[in-house]
Order: C-alpha cells, then sequence, then structure tokens
C-alpha cells in the first residue's frame, strides 16, 4: 500500500501529536482525514455493497415464503412495499462501486438506507395486525446491523440511527393497537440500544484510527531506519579524507566482480598508484598539506577513469588502487599513463622530493590475461611487485607486470 504525503513534516507532527492523546479522544482533520478515508475506503465499500446484496435477497427470499406461507391477501400487501429494496441496494451498490466524492458517498447511504428502513416499516404497516410491530422491530435491526458495521464517519452513522429511531416512533405514533405513552416509551427503550450501539461503533472507529496511525508512524520509521542504514553502510565504505571508496569497499567490488563469473573476469587490469615521497611533502610541508594533496590525487585519479565502469579506491595512506574492468594491456597502460601525467602537470609541491620538487606518482599494473585465470589478491601481488619495481627503477613511471612463459616476471617500463 502506498501512502503519500508521509515525508511532509506536519503530517508527521500531526501524526505524533495524535498518538500521545487518550485513545477515545482521537480526532483525524485534514489531511490525516482524507489518508485514512483512502486507506478504509475499499474494506468499507465491499462490506456495504455485501450487506445490501444480502438484504435485498433476504427481502425477495421472505416475500417468496410469505406468499407459500402467509394466508395470500396479507402476502400480497407485503409485495409492493417489500419490492422497493432490491432497486435501492442496487442504485447503492451502484454508486459504491468506485470512489466517489464524499458527499455523493454519503448522500446515497443515508437515502439508500432511509428508503430500506421505510420499506421494511411499510411492509408490516401494509400487512396491519401482529406484523405492524414486528416489522418495526425488524426495521431496527436492519438499521443496527448496518451501524454497527458500516465503517463510515460518526455523523453518517448518527444520521442513520436517527432516522430508524424517527421512522419507528412516527410509525409507532400511527400504530392503532398501542396508546401514544407506549408508542413513546418503546421509542425511548430502543433510542437507548441505539445509542449504545452508535458509541460501540466510535469506539471501533476510533481504534481503526488508531491503527491507522501507528501504521503511519512505523511507515516513517522504517523508512528512516533505512535511510540511516543507508548512510552507515555509505561511511564505513567511503574514505572520510577523499570521499572516494575506501579498501572495504574495494574488497566487496572484487569479490562481486570474481564471485559473479566464477574466478576469472578477463580484461580486468588493476593499478596499484603510490605517491612518490610523500613522507617527505609531510615532513615540509606539514600534514594538513599531506591531506590536500591525498585529496586532490584522488579528484586527479577519478577524473582520468570512465566514470560509470572503473573503481577507484584509497587503498592505504597513500596508495590508491584502481580496478579496470574489460580493458586491453594497452588501454591500463595508457589509463595508468594519464593518470600519472596529470599528477605531474598538477605540479603541487613537495619540495623534500629528490626527484623533481613536485608530487609524483609510481603505478605498478597488473592485467588479467586470457590464459592465466588470477584471484584478485594474485593480480594485486602482481600489481604490487610491479609498483616496487616502479619505486625501484627511479619513481614516477607506470610498469606493467608481465608473466613469462617461464613463470618469473618481467616488468617493462613505459617511460
Ligand atoms: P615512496 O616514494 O617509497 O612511496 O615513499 P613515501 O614517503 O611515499 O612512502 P612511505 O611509506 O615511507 O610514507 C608514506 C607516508 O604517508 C607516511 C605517512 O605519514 C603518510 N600518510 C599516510 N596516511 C596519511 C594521511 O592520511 N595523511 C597524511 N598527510 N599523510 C599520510
Ligand atoms: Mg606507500
Ligand atoms: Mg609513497
Amino acid at each position: 500500500m502506498h501512502i503519500d504525503g508521509q515525508e511532509d513534516p506536519a503530517l508527521t507532527a500531526e501524526v505524533d501529536r495524535l498518538l500521545t492523546r487518550r485513545t477515545r479522544d482521537i480526532r483525524l482533520k485534514g489531511e490525516i482525514k482524507r489518508l485514512f478515508r483512502a486507506r478504509v475506503w475499499s474494506q468499507t465499500a465491499k462490506i456495504i455493497r455485501a450487506w445490501m446484496i444480502w438484504v435485498a435477497l433476504l427481502d425477495v427470499l421472505t416475500l417468496a415464503l410469505n406468499m407459500l406461507i402467509l394466508p395470500r391477501p396479507i402476502a400480497l400487501s407485503m409485495l409492493l412495499p417489500g419490492a422497493i429494496i432490491p432497486p435501492i441496494a442496487a442504485t447503492t451498490v451502484f454508486v459504491w462501486r468506485r470512489p466517489r466524492a464524499p458527499w455523493i458517498q454519503g448522500a446515497s447511504l443515508i437515502a439508500g438506507m432511509f428508503f430500506m428502513l421505510l420499506s421494511v416499516a411499510l411492509v408490516g404497516v401494509s400487512a396491519g395486525g401482529e406484523f405492524y410491530e414486528r416489522h418495526l422491530n425488524i426495521m431496527l435491526f436492519v438499521g443496527i446491523t448496518a451501524i454497527i458495521i458500516f465503517g463510515i464517519p460518526l455523523a453518517w452513522t448518527v444520521t442513520i440511527a436517527a432516522l430508524a429511531l424517527g421512522l419507528y416512533l412516527f410509525f409507532q405514533l400511527q400504530n392503532p393497537a398501542i396508546e401514544f405513552g407506549s408508542a413513546v416509551a418503546a421509542t425511548l427503550f430502543f433510542a437507548s440500544g441505539i445509542f449504545a450501539t452508535v458509541a460501540a461503533r466510535r469506539i471501533m472507529t476510533i481504534l481503526a484510527q488508531k491503527t491507522f496511525l501507528f501504521e503511519l508512524r512505523d511507515r516513517r520509521r522504517v523508512a528512516e531506519l533505512a535511510l540511516a542504514n543507508d548512510q552507515l553502510v555509505l561511511l564505513a565504505r567511503t574514505d572520510p579524507l577523499t570521499g572516494i571508496a575506501n579498501r572495504r569497499w574495494m574488497t566487496e567490488t572484487l569479490d562481486q566482480l570474481w564471485g559473479g563469473c566464477r574466478g576469472c573476469p578477463e580484461g580486468v587490469a588493476m593499478l596499484m598508484c603510490d605517491i612518490d615521497h610523500f613522507k617527505k611533502l609531510n615532513d615540509h610541508l606539514g600534514h594538513a598539506e599531506g591531506d590536500r594533496c591525498l585529496v586532490e590525487v584522488a579528484r586527479i585519479i577519478q577524473e582520468n577513469v570512465r566514470r560509470d565502469r572503473d573503481h577507484v579506491a584509497r587503498y592505504g595512506g597513500e596508495e590508491f588502487l584502481v580496478l579496470l574492468p574489460e580493458v586491453s594491456e594497452e588501454e591500463a597502460v595508457s589509463v595508468a599513463e594519464r593518470i600519472r601525467q596529470s599528477v605531474e602537470a598538477a605540479a603541487f609541491p613537495n619540495p623534500g622530493s629528490r626527484m623533481s620538487r613536485r608530487v609524483t606518482l609510481s603505478i605498478g599494473i597488473a592485467v588479467q590475461s586470457a590464459d592465466e585465470a588470477a584471484s584478485p589478491e594474485q593480480l594485486q601481488r602482481q600489481a604490487d611487485a610491479a609498483l616496487y619495481l616502479a619505486k625501484q627503477s627511479g619513481r614516477n613511471r607506470v610498469l606493467l607486470h608481465e608473466p613469462e612463459a617461464s613463470g618469473s616476471k618481467q616488468v617493462r617500463s613505459t617511460r
């Protein structure tokens, strides 16, 4: 079920305020009232339609039975007033087949109820004798079942109750068999019963409204929890300094990539990037400047990869791991070289660096080959080995790990 308006803070505050009240003081207003009606409409409409159909069926059955067991003139006198019920019930069922403006729903239901109650009373009136009072009682019984099972606004319920009692009093006053006082006394007696029924219906409605308020609140809390959970997951996977993925996220990504294809995604390249002489930058310019440099290098690396497919993570202090799915060796080397050149071109100062006085990057590459299935750990070790050799051979360079036919490693420099 979709409940709109959940993010509305005024609605949220109103739900909380109503739930702090005593149950019997709960009154829905405005938007919440509209939402509640929309929520219960289909159930209420189903009950009303079913009730109408049952009453119409019972009416037809009773009239038919009367023809069999009652004296013919009496049974015939009942036919005409009794025939009012089926078309009235059918009209109400038609109106309540789909949602309409509340006033149309209310008016059709109240009018329908009035004519059905009137019909029951008139059956008794036209049959006369013992049937007169009996049918007035049946009419009240019909009214009471409607009051108790129709989950409609209290004003409608009270109107139906008043109509039932009004008809009862009106016809009892016309009843030749009883005195005025007796008619009034009987009406008062039934009025107390109907009042209790209306009160019971009101409590049922308030309890349904309270359940609805709990539902709105639970829904909101579940949504808030899900949001907080998403934020926590993101926090747990993100490097707070650079805002890019952290090692944990990269590990998850590797697991997914390798797990999804049972061991060997082809053409995956790993780039292990390490800032050269970063310790010296910290020593000469301070840790804060070192942090700024890390942020900038992370940004440059991200700018040089495909946003929709590649993954960049801060893997250690000044180490970044880049994962490039579906690339050839040449493409991987070209991306790495572009990154290296961009960092160099950014010309961040590194006064302590022995080789260039600028921040530079060394990158070791390993590419998953078609004929040798490697685990992410193996690929990472190969990229690390290539990086190690890049450092050994002078830094600020890109080296590709190449397995030799003999199994020993040979590394090619691209500079
Ligand atoms: P090499 O060229 O061999 O990689 O030398 P290096 O100085 O970059 O490497 P080393 O491993 O000796 O030093 C890494 C430094 O990175 C040491 C540490 O203080 C620094 N570092 C690690 N994490 C952070 C961080 O979050 N912020 C800053 N400012 N420095 C960091
Ligand atoms: Mg390092
Ligand atoms: Mg370093």
